[in-house]
C-alpha cells in the first residue's frame, strides 16, 4: 500500500491551524491536522477568547439586571448569580463550538489526527517526515509542506506554578467561587479582561503592572481612559509597580510590591492573577533538526510565512514580529495555505491589525498611535470625539470614553485610530477597512454614517481632525 502524502500537514488546531486546515480543503488541497488535544480550538476557544468573552456577557448582564430600576423595570427582587450554571453556559459554548470545528473539519475533507507533532528534518525529496506520538506509540505522517501553528502558554513570575491560588487564564476560569479579592498582576488584555469580569462580579480587584501606564501597547490617552475608568468602577490600578514577592498566607496570598515612588508596599487578597504575557511553544517540535533558528522561542518568517526551512511554515502565537492574537494567527494561516496552494496573498501587516481588548470599557485601536506616527516622522493631526455627544451612547447609559483619530496633516492619510468606549470593539472594524483601502480624511467626513448609531462617533471624530466635529 502506498503511504499517504499529504499537501499540508498542519501541527496545532487552534485558530491558526484551524483556520489554515479549511482554506486548505477549500483550495483543493489534501490536508492533516495534528493536534495533542482529541478537542480542535486551542487557547482561544477552551481557556481564552471564547470563554472570557462568555463570562463578560454574564457580567454585563449582571449589572444591567442590578441596575434594572434605572430603565423603569421593577418587581425583579434581588437577583443571585448561580455561579455553577454561570460556568456551564460558558462551557455550552465551548462544547457548541468545539462541535463546529469537528463538523467543519468533516466538510473541508481535514484528516484530523490526535497527538503529538514532531519536525524529523527537512524535506527528502521534496517530502517531509513528521513523526506522530499518540498513546505512547510514534509513526509518520508525510506531507509536502508543514505548518506550525502549536500556540502560546502563560508566562509565570519566580518560577510560580499555577494552583488554585495563583492561577492563570487557565484556572480563572474555572475557579469554585467568585473570589473575594483578586490581586492582578500585568495589565495587558489578560489582566483587564479578568480584572473588569470580576470586578462586576463583586471581587475586590488590585491590578499591579511594572510599567508606567495600564495597557501598554494602547495610545498613552487611551491607557489614561481606561486607569481613569477603572478606578470610577472601584478597581484599585497601580503602574510602575514591581512585583518583588508573591508569598502564600492562610486566607490566600501576598504581594508585595515597590510603587511608583520606590516605596515598599504589599496586598493581601484571596487569589492572585498572574497575566504578565505568553510565551511561544517551539519546545519539543524537532526545531533543531532544520534550518529553523529561535529568536527568544519565536520562529522568523517572511511574508508567506514561511521559515528558513523550506516547505515549512510558521503561524499564530509561534510567530516573531506579530501580536499574539487569535485574528492574527487565523489570518496568518490563511497566508500560509494560499501560498502553498500557488495563489496570490495579501501579507499579514502590523498596521492593519485591530487590537480589542473585552473589557469594560472596550478598547478597539488600529495602525500608529499618536507617539509612533510622531516618531515615524508624520506631521500628526489628531481628532477626538467623545461618546459624551453621541446619542446612542446616552440611550445605552454608556457614554464614557471616545473616538480618537491619528492622520497625517499633509493630505489627511489615516494612520490611526483609538476608540475606548461602547462597543469599540466592533467599531473598530470600519477604521481597519478604511485603513487598508488607505481612506483620507476628506473622504471618511462624507461617509455617511446611520443616525442613530455609535459609529457616528467615527464620523463626528474624522471631522475634529479638522476641528469640525458636529456633535461636540
Ligand atoms: P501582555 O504582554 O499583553 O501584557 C502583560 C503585561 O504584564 C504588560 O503590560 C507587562 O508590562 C506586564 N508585566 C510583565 N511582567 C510584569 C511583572 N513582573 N509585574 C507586573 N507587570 C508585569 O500579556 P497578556 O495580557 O498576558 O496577554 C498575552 C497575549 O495574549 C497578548 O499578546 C495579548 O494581546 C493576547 N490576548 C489578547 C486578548 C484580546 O485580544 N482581547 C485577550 C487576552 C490575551
Amino acid at each position: 500500500m502506498t503511504e499517504t502524502v499529504f499537501d499540508v500537514a498542519i501541527i496545532g488546531g487552534g485558530p491558526a491551524g484551524y483556520t489554515a486546515a479549511i482554506r486548505a480543503g477549500q483550495l483543493g488541497l489534501k490536508v492533516a491536522l495534528i493536534d495533542k488535544s482529541a478537542k480542535l480550538g486551542g487557547t482561544c476557544l477552551h481557556v481564552g477568547c471564547i470563554p472570557t468573552k462568555a463570562l463578560l456577557f454574564n457580567a454585563e448582564l449582571w449589572e444591567s439586571v442590578n441596575d434594572a430600576a434605572k430603565f423603569g423595570i421593577t418587581g425583579l427582587g434581588t437577583p443571585a448569580l448561580d455561579w455553577s450554571a454561570v460556568l456551564k453556559r460558558k462551557d455550552d459554548v465551548i462544547t457548541k463550538h468545539t462541535k463546529g470545528l469537528d463538523f467543519l473539519m468533516k466538510k473541508n475533507k481535514v484528516t484530523v489526527f490526535a497527538g503529538t507533532g514532531k519536525l524529523t528534518g527537512g524535506a527528502k525529496s521534496g517530502i517531509h517526515s513528521v513523526e506522530l506520538e499518540a498513546d505512547g506509540a510514534k509513526s509518520s505522517l508525510y506531507a509536502k509542506n508543514v505548518i506550525l501553528a502549536t500556540g502560546s502558554i502563560a508566562k509565570t513570575i519566580f518560577d510560580l506554578a499555577p494552583d488554585d491560588t495563583i492561577l492563570t487564564n487557565v484556572e480563572m476560569l474555572s475557579l469554585p467561587a467568585v473570589p473575594k479579592s483578586l490581586i492582578v498582576i500585568g495589565a495587558g488584555a489578560v489582566g483587564v479582561e479578568f480584572a473588569s469580569i470580576f470586578k462586576s462580579f463583586g471581587t475586590d480587584v488590585t491590578i499591579l503592572e511594572f510599567l508606567p501606564r495600564a495597557v501598554p501597547v494602547e495610545d498613552e490617552d487611551i491607557s489614561k481612559e481606561l486607569t481613569r475608568l477603572f478606578k470610577k468602577r472601584g478597581i484599585d490600578v497601580n503602574t510602575g509597580a514591581k512585583v518583588e514577592k508573591v508569598e502564600k498566607t492562610k486566607a490566600g496570598v501576598k504581594v508585595s510590591y515597590t510603587d511608583a515612588n520606590g516605596n515598599a508596599q504589599s496586598k493581601e487578597a484571596e487569589k492572585v492573577l498572574v497575566a504578565v504575557g505568553r510565551a511561544p511553544r517551539t519546545e519539543n517540535l524537532g526545531l533543531e533538526k532544520t534550518k529553523i533558528k529561535l529568536d527568544r522561542g519565536f520562529i522568523a518568517v517572511n511574508e508567506a510565512q514561511q521559515t528558513a526551512e523550506p516547505g515549512i511554515y510558521a503561524i499564530g502565537d509561534i510567530v516573531a514580529g506579530l501580536p499574539q492574537l487569535a485574528h492574527v494567527g487565523a489570518m496568518s494561516g490563511v497566508v500560509a495555505v494560499t501560498k502553498i496552494a500557488g495563489r496570490p496573498f495579501k501579507p499579514v501587516r502590523k498596521n492593519r491589525i485591530p487590537g480589542c481588548t473585552y473589557s469594560e470599557p472596550q478598547i478597539g485601536s488600529v495602525g500608529l498611535t499618536e507617539a509612533q506616527a510622531k516618531e515615524a516622522g508624520h506631521t500628526v493631526k489628531v481628532g477626538k470625539f467623545p461618546f459624551a455627544g453621541n446619542s446612542k451612547a446616552t440611550i445605552i447609559n454608556n457614554h464614557d470614553g471616545f473616538v480618537k483619530i491619528v492622520a497625517d496633516a499633509k493630505y489627511g492619510e489615516l494612520l490611526g485610530v483609538h476608540i475606548i468606549g461602547p462597543q469599540a470593539t466592533e467599531l473598530i472594524s470600519e477604521a481597519v477597512i478604511a485603513l487598508e483601502l488607505e481612506a483620507t480624511i476628506d473622504e471618511l467626513m462624507f461617509t455617511i454614517h446611520a443616525h442613530p448609531t455609535l459609529a457616528e462617533s467615527m464620523l463626528d471624530a474624522y471631522a475634529a481632525v479638522d476641528g469640525m466635529a458636529i456633535n461636540a
